[in-house]
């Protein structure tokens, strides 16, 4: 059976460090505060008042003279966002992700095994439990 501790080690880091604390969505070119928050280019546009900044958790003032765009992009946070796209990419790859694929894959599967026991004369096993027991070992 698959196990579900990746997916929610990944959950955490995409809550915990990948989601803007505005739009409660994955960063979109993420800029950093001198205080350390880290927010979207576009949900700081609309902070920037006379050049200057209020960060929304901690109310910092921050100098913003060029807007939200002159602010210093997070690189910390891009790089983990990659990573968490070509993570997320590999699992969609390898199906190991979508249940419902995973399924279909197990299906296909026991259809397989159901002709090559019947082709060497045996007969197929008769319940799912069976063939689970016959399955790959990361299932
Ligand atoms: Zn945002
Ligand atoms: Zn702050």
């Amino acid at each position: 059976m698959a196990t579900q501790s990746s997916t929610s080690l990944q959950d955490l880091i995409r809550e915990d460090f990948l989601t803007c604390k505005i739009c409660y969505d994955l960063y979109v070119v993420p800029k950093i505060l001198p205080c350390l928050h880290t927010y979207c280019q576009k949900c700081l546009e609309p902070l920037v008042e006379n050049g200057t900044i209020h960060c929304p958790e901690c109310r910092l003032q921050s100098e913003a003279p060029g807007g939200s765009v002159g602010l210093k992009t997070n690189f910390f946070i891009n790089s983990l966002l990659e990573l968490f796209q070509m993570k997320r990419n590999k699992d969609l790859e390898e199906g190991s992700v979508p249940t419902s694929d995973h399924e279909e894959f197990v299906s296909k599967w026991q259809k397989t095994m159901a002709k090559k026991a019947t082709s060497i004369g045996l007969s197929p096993p008769p319940n799912c439990i069976t063939w689970v027991m016959y399955a790959p070992k990361r299932f």
